[in-house]
């Protein structure tokens, strides 16, 4: 069976060491639980918060996400639908940002995982 690359396990919600367990215990739009997650990997044992406060970096990535969401939303209504009233503008973006907020704080802390955590995938932890 071929080994999960680390951009599927960061898309997939994946644990960085053994790229197996899930991240996060329910799905990302059950919306009073999207943000559960276990304390350790399910399969592996990591302890996902690898210091006291570490996904207090997540929120720098998530500000990233908003920000590009809104230059996207910004820069597609202009050319799309021909420079709309401000109105529409602050509507879409606050409409786009609410719906995905959900996979943006996820996508945050897992991002902020395999990235900052020093953690690295160790296929000892991934076999059957
Ligand atoms: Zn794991």
């Amino acid at each position: 069976m071929p080994r999960t690359s680390s951009l599927e396990a960061i898309v997939a919600s994946k644990c960085p060491r053994c790229r197996k367990g899930d991240v996060f215990s329910h799905s990302a739009y059950n919306l009073s639980k999207f943000d559960h997650m276990p304390a350790q990997c399910p399969v592996c044992g990591l302890y996902y918060e690898v210091e006291v406060g570490f996904f207090w970096g997540a929120m720098y990535i998530s500000y990233g996400f908003s920000v590009g969401i809104v230059v996207l939303v910004g820069v597609l209504l202009y050319y799309l639908a021909n420079d709309p009233p401000i109105w529409v503008y602050l509507a879409a973006v606050t409409a786009v940002v609410l719906v995905t907020t959900p996979l943006l704080f996820r996508y945050a802390r897992v991002l902020m995982l395999h990235l900052f955590s020093g953690v690295k995938f160790d296929p000892s932890y991934s076999r059957d």
